[in-house]
């Protein structure tokens, strides 16, 4: 009898955990992407390539720190966006790409997945890190997206660093305006979301938006749930590609809603969007997104995103091509 109470027991017990085969939480989770598009292997040199892994891991390493030590998600994603936005490899802050007529207009927005605060800054061409004056814009001001001269005399007024529109020259971009003014433009941004030790989501996204754009032209990203979206009750994202697609189809937001109502796991979720109608339009791109448990994703429909991923459990790493 004694023997058949303890099998059942036994029975019960592993019933149980077969129900529940979600993964351990995760004590925090990052990832961080500095744009996507169709990248063709064959015209990266084996330096290039090192030099755009390095600079991802040199993202990652620090992200991966300051959530190990403790800080918030939120200090997190602003850190690592802010060191890739001074990289000019990348398409935001320093290397951002030119407008049509040879300006810089850059976007970034932020996104505190607990209160769901959020802050964008939209075509400044004087801040040398939008996403911290996208912080300042949800953190000090009533509003979430200040544009142009409004957003710059707000971010200088409060001690945000502004720059001379020089300092966003780079021969590179430069010579990538005048291709598209002939050919067609490219698509780069960045973007971080993480999960801290204190369960809760961020996300943050800046852009020098799309080569040869139209004067005045804003992206997704400074759009809330377009580019970028934060609830700690989902996940985090931030997304990279043609923007038009991604506002038109609130991408972020509809990821997290798909979880929200209809109950979809991170990775189902982010594929729905991102495989289905996205990639049926010319919405060629991707996103990264983290949940509260600490699972990571990164989708694209593209060949390629620079990307970079890890969490407390110790798995890691930095990728371009699909
Ligand atoms: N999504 C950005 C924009 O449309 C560009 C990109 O991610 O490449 O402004």
């Amino acid at each position: 009898m004694k023997l058949i109470k303890s099998f059942l027991l036994l029975l019960l017990v592993l019933v149980a955990a077969c129900q529940n085969p979600e993964k351990p939480v995760k004590e925090w989770a990052i990832a961080l992407h500095g744009g996507a598009g169709n990248m063709d292997k064959a015209k990266f040199s084996e330096a290039d390539i090192k030099h755009y892994e390095d600079a991802l891991q040199e993202a990652l390493d620090i992200g991966k720190q300051a959530l190990a030590e403790g800080q918030s998600s939120l200090d997190v994603v602003e850190l690592v966006v802010r060191q890739l936005e001074d990289n000019p490899l990348f398409n935001a802050g320093k290397g951002s790409v030119f407008t049509n007529d040879g300006r810089n207009e850059l976007d970034a927005a932020i996104m505190d997945g607990s209160n769901l605060n959020a802050g964008a800054v939209a075509g400044v061409g004087d801040i040398r890190n939008p996403i911290s004056a996208a912080r300042l814009v949800m953190e000090k001001s009533p509003h979430v997206l200040l544009i142009g001269k409004g957003a710059s005399l707000y971010a200088s007024q409060n001690g945000i660093e502004t720059v001379d529109s020089s300092y966003f020259y780079t021969e590179k971009r430069w010579q990538l305006l005048q291709r598209a003014l002939q050919r067609a433009g490219k698509n780069g941004t960045v973007g971080c979301v993480a999960l801290d030790k204190n369960g809760n989501l961020a996300a943050a996204t800046s852009t020098g938006g799309m080569n040869n754009k139209r004067y005045g032209r804003v992206g997704d990203v400074p759009i809330i749930g377009a580019g970028t979206y934060a609830n700690n009750n989902t996940c985090a994202v931030s997304a990279t590609g043609h923007g038009e697609y991604y506002i038109r189809y609130t991408v972020a937001h509809d990821i997290s809603a798909l979880m929200e109502y209809k109950g979809l796991n991170l990775q189902e979720a982010s594929q729905t969007v991102v495989n289905g109608k996205l990639s049926n339009e010319a919405g060629n791109g991707g996103i990264i997104a983290v949940d509260k448990k600490g699972n990571i994703t990164l989708e694209m429909n593209s060949s390629g995103m620079f990307r970079g991923w890890a969490n407390s459990s110790g798995d890691e790493g930095v990728a371009i091509f699909k």
